[in-house]
């Protein structure tokens, strides 16, 4: 593309995302926790706080997974507001439904399974939409970005939750290491899935880094954007506006 990101095949690899998340849907929550030592709270917490969400707030938690963005949400908007928790995997929904309901969250928050590419809502109809460690996976980030600026309401807010550029080179480096050797290894030891492990590390590689992602979400309609690095970049937390 013109982002100079590289291309794959579109269908090889919306399969291999399918499978992966098929794979790890049972263990994820219990594998994230592991591979980012927890942190993953502190990111999703950083996000929920940029929000800006109000009660009242019509709330899409886009490639929301088992949903630990979407019941943040819910605990947020109150009666006279609204979640909806969407992700394109049945297996990945299906656990964070079951995850909800045991918390109490059942009727709190709606499921839909949807495909960022194309999502099926009206123009204008959100207050703020999330999109945590899902925009990597996908295949048509471009596509994907219009669509969540389509669905947003002016005054509106956008936040992509990402792995990103590590600043410093000598974090890159031990980053490197960690992803493409050690990660695979826990993969293979802990739920004896290198492979999904492996994926994971490439698809981080892959994504765009803070600048490009940043000059997509201006393409795709989105104002004032900007982003603020967390743990030295390794991750990274992008607001786009719409006015
Ligand atoms: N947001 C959750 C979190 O932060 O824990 C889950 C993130 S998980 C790493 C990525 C999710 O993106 C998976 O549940 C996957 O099914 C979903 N996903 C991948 N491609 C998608 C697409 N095109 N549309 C919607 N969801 C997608």
């Amino acid at each position: 593309t013109h982002f100079g990101y590289q291309t794959v095949d579109v269908e090889q690899k919306q399969h291999k995302v399918a499978d992966v998340f098929h794979s790890v849907a049972a263990k994820y929550d219990l594998m994230n926790d592991v591979m980012s030592m927890g942190i993953h709270r502190l990111w999703k917490r950083f996000t929920i706080e940029m929000s800006g969400v109000r009660p009242g707030h019509k709330v899409l938690d886009l490639a929301g997974g088992t949903g630990d963005l979407a019941m943040k949400f819910a605990d947020k908007v109150g009666a006279s507001g609204q979640v909806i928790l969407a992700d394109i995997n049945a297996s990945m929904l299906n656990v964070g439904r079951d995850k909800l309901i045991d918390r109490g969250y059942g009727g709190r928050i709606e499921f839909a399974q949807v495909n960022a590419e194309s999502l099926p809502f009206a123009d204008n109809t959100f207050d703020v939409i999330t999109i945590g460690f899902g925009l990597r996976n996908v295949t048509d980030k471009e596509k994907a970005l219009a669509s969540m600026q389509r669905v947003l309401k002016p005054g509106g807010r956008l936040l992509v939750l990402e792995f990103s550029k590590p600043e410093l080179p000598l974090l890159s480096k031990a980053y490197d290491f960690y992803s493409f050797n050690l990660l695979p290894k826990m993969g293979k030891l802990l739920v004896n899935d290198s492979d999904s492990y492996q994926y994971l590390a490439e698809s981080i590689r892959m994504h765009p880094d803070q600048e490009t992602l940043k000059s997509m979400m201006l393409a795709a309609g989105f104002d004032e954007v900007d982003y603020q690095n967390m743990t030295g970049g390794i991750v990274a937390l992008h607001r786009g506006f719409k006015f």
